[in-house]
């Protein structure tokens, strides 16, 4: 039986569908009923399973099941549905399913870059260390939703309130910059796929009111959008180093280690250094500016090839070399 690629319908899952239709997969989205529609519309699915909210997700288990489908795991899935339903689902997963146990937790994930030799904001462990302008996040892939940025331990006490699971880390000033990657297990080899930049409310709207009217605003950092974005190419070799680093580190922690879609998310400073806060261990929306193509996935692979298709691509490589088992988790 032919196999079929499904994904939840959300993030980035226009780009996913779409890529498998592009390389002749039959393509399933299962979506919350009031968001169907829009699947609908973009005509990028060849079925639909409506799910009455995220919760229900586990119900459409035997179904993919029996239609041979694939998941493709993006952070909607990760954020909506439990990280134990998706661990014990029966579904083929494309992933290395154990490695959402080391990035679903930020020091988990600090202990695999730091193992990756990366430069890492500090972090702060209590309250009184704090010397510097530091940013407070909460657990959990919230898309930046009440962040804060204190300068010092007043300042921190001041703005928690009453929440309890925080990370303090030091706030690198200089520019964000998303990197995404995609290692290929059928080919050996790690690509770069493309940058973004996010567009993030409140703080992306800032700018545009006087500063002195700015002093007694809350910053917030709730992504809305991403912006393509093109790097200095003389960035290129240190790109790969570090891609190249993560890849390594995560076969030691959680063989066979990462593959497919990941995506570093660093600052870069004015001397040149990223600084890594955080790792997504699976397809980033931000790789949605790219959706026909990335300047640079172009490139590499002759024709448009968005993070979406090329995840298409390496499962049919992989189907037609009996090898899928290798990039299943
Ligand atoms: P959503 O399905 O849009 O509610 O997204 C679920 C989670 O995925 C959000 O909380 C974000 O962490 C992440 N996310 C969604 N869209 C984007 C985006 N364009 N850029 C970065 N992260 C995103
Ligand atoms: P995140 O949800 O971790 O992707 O971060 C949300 C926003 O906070 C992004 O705009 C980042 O650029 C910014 N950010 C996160 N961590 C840091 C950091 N350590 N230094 C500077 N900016 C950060």
């Amino acid at each position: 039986m032919d196999y079929a690629i499904a994904t939840l319908g959300s993030h980035s899952a226009l780009q996913i569908l779409k890529g498998a239709k592009d390389e002749g997969f039959r393509t399933i989205a299962v979506c919350r009923s009031d968001h169907a529609f829009v699947y609908r519309h973009f005509g990028v699915a060849d079925e639909i399973i409506e799910i009455p909210s995220y919760d229900d997700f586990y119900r459409v288990e035997d179904d993919l099941v029996s239609k041979n489908a694939i998941l493709i795991p993006h952070a909607s899935l990760i954020a909506y549905v439990n990280l134990k339903t998706i661990e014990e689902m029966r579904v083929l997963y494309y992933g290395n399913r154990r490695i959402l146990y080391w990035e679903s937790d930020r020091d988990r994930q600090r202990m695999w870059l730091e193992r990756a030799g990366l430069n890492l904001p500090k972090v702060f462990k209590d309250p009184s260390e704090i010397d510097r302008l530091v940013i407070v996040k909460f657990q959990g892939a919230r898309g930046g939703q009440g962040y804060f940025l204190a300068k010092s331990e007043r300042e921190f006490r001041r703005k928690i309130g009453s929440a309890r699971d925080y990370t303090i880390q030091e706030y690198v000033v200089g520019i964000p910059v998303y990197i995404h990657y995609f290692y290929s297990v059928i080919r050996g080899e790690l690509e770069l796929m493309g940058f973004d930049r996010r567009y993030e409310s409140n703080v992306d709207g800032i700018g545009r009111i006087p500063a002195n009217l700015q002093r007694d605003l809350k910053v917030t950092y709730t992504i809305v959008g991403n912006f393509p974005l093109m790097l200095r190419e003389s960035l290129l070799p240190e790109v790969f180093r570090i891609g190249e680093r993560v890849v390594e580190a995560s076969r030691d922690i959680c063989p066979p280690g990462i593959y497919g879609p990941f995506c570093l998310e660093t600052v870069v400073t004015p001397d040149l250094k990223f600084y890594v806060f955080e790792i997504s261990a699976r397809i980033v929306a931000g790789t949605n500016v790219f959706i026909e193509t990335s300047p640079y996935a172009l490139i590499k692979h002759g024709r448009p090839m968005s993070t979406g298709r090329r995840i298409a691509v390496e499962i049919k490589e992989a189907i037609e070399q009996d090898r899928l088992k290798e990039i299943l988790g």
